[in-house]
């Protein structure tokens, strides 16, 4: 006999099992949530959030170093790495309890423990035994770091983004392989420490899924702090040498294999869905590739089991994992649902510089056959990034010639994944860039850089 009845079940307490089970809550649901670890789910212990408050302290480490750009001498200062690990768990954990308070409040059950699907509409705790049933159940249990064959995550000297979280030491000097967002925020967050960084990526660039100039633009930064690369270089195998802590790196590059050393690697070459172990074939929920198959409404092929966030693989974000779930409950709920323009939502990564993009690439654009209109313009005459000095990069807006939608957005520089936030808008409501040039933006701003590069694109930018 089920212990436990309720309206939905949710699997995971991350970014988009806990936003689900809020919005649940606000429908009239009752709902379970079953998580083995803390809540908020890699985002928020392991991810986004400590993340951001390492590559803060790297940020104010980086202006101790170049004080001497704003007259200010620095006669020796020493900055204390661990510190930043310990804010890091600081900040975490003080948003784990917040997650943790949202639950109490919306009256959202927490189980402990692994679950276990064992019926269309049950679901069993291992640990306590308990079985809890619903009429609709949420798979929402994300992803882990992947490595390749060769390159095994030994957690001392080959170590993902989740050991690297809890080293107080900067590893120096450092080899990161891959240079997709975890591995450019790694660099940012140790280099101004002083550590001997280099990144090993496989495609022809650094930051590759991003429109190519952004990735040319932001190789020559790199090159420019010293932060070492190689682009089409790909890890074949590690090797630790000796007694030495040392690993020696295959690598595969156009002009033959090379070697290379050194005394952490960082492994960064992408996630793999959490779908294992969930009694997921008996039920005989598709995957694909590993990953749980969904359609626009995150409906898994098995009536009453939805899947969202990074176990779907769909868009590996956890703001994209968050509306995935109330996209979710909304349809389950019998309510309008919105299905998700994925086109429309901004891709952000929190390196020096930063990078921030949505819709398609340049090239993807013009793989549509249409013709397209390109609006581009820098940071470097705009008064507000000359005054914080921080002003390389730009941003570049993509759009249809004839009808004038934006296809793409793709940004480097100052604080740019803070101004996606228009283009987000501007897209749901179906802008056009005439329409952003038409909004009168404040002086001084970075979001200048956003009116200019709408104007652009009819060759009427005022500030070049
Ligand atoms: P990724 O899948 O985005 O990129 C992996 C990179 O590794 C690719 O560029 C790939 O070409 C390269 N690579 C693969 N095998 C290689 C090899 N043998 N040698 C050299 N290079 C190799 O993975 P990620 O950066 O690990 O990120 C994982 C996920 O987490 C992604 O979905 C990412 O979007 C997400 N994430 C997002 C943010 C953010 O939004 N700021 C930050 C971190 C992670």
């Amino acid at each position: 006999m089920p212990d436990t009845q309720f309206d939905l079940i949710i699997i995971g307490g991350g970014p988009g099992g806990y936003v689900a089970a809020i919005r649940a809550a606000q429908l009239g649901m009752k709902s379970a949530l079953v998580e083995r670890d803390n809540l908020g789910g890699i985002c928020l212990n392991w991810g986004c959030i400590p993340t951001k408050t390492l590559i803060k302290n790297a940020e104010v480490v980086d202006t101790f170093n170049h004080a001497k750009d704003f007259g200010v001498t620095v006669e020796k200062f020493s900055a204390d790495y661990g510190s930043a690990i310990d804010r890091s768990r600081v900040v975490s954990n003080r948003l784990v309890k917040g997650v943790e308070f949202l639950m109490k409040k919306n009256k959202i059950e927490i189980f402990k423990g692994d679950a276990v699907l064992t019926a269309r509409d049950q679901v069993q705790v291992k640990q306590s035994g308990q079985t809890l049933t619903a009429k609709n159940i949420i798979i929402a249990t994300g992803a882990r770091p992947r490595s390749i064959p060769g390159l095994d995550l030994d957690g001392k000297n080959v170590i993902s983004s989740r050991e690297a979280l809890e080293l107080k030491d900067v590893p120096n000097p450092l080899v990161i392989v891959g240079a997709s967002a975890i591995g450019v925020e790694f660099a940012t967050i140790y280099h101004p420490y002083g550590a001997d960084v280099t990144i090993l990526e496989a495609l022809p660039h650094l930051l590759p899924k991003e429109d190519e100039e952004v990735s040319v633009e932001f190789e020559k930064q790199m090159q420019r702090k010293g932060i070492q690369f190689k682009t089409n270089a790909k890890v074949e195998k590690a090797e630790k040498s000796g007694t030495r802590s040392e690993i020696k790196l295959h690598v595969t590059t156009p002009q033959g294999s090379e070697i290379v050393a050194a005394d952490k690697v960082l492994v960064a070459v992408g996630i793999q869905p959490n779908s294992e172990n969930l009694g997921l074939e008996a039920l005989g929920i598709a995957l694909e590739r590993g990953a749980i198959a969904v359609n626009e409404f995150m409906q898994t092929n098995v009536p009453g089991i939805y899947a969202i966030g990074d176990v779907t693989m769909k868009l590996a974000l956890a703001h994209v994992a968050s509306a995935q779930g109330i996209t979710a409950v909304e349809h389950l709920a019998n309510k309008i649902a919105r299905p998700l323009d994925y086109n429309a939502i901004p891709r952000c990564t929190y390196s020096d510089p930063q990078v921030a993009s949505l819709g398609l690439t340049e090239a993807q654009a013009r793989e549509l056959g249409g013709e397209i209109a390109i609006g581009k313009f820098p940071f470097r005459v705009n008064g507000k990034a000359l005054g914080i000095n921080n002003y390389e990069g730009f941003i570049k807006i993509i759009s249809d010639k004839k009808y004038g939608e934006i296809l793409g957005v793709h940004m480097i520089g100052p604080e740019v994944t803070d101004l996606t936030g228009e283009f987000a808008l501007a897209k749901s409501m179906e802008m056009t860039p005439l329409e952003l040039a038409h909004a009168v933006h404040a002086h001084p701003s970075l979001t200048e850089v956003i009116g200019e590069a709408a104007l652009a694109t009819y060759g009427e930018a005022i500030h070049m």
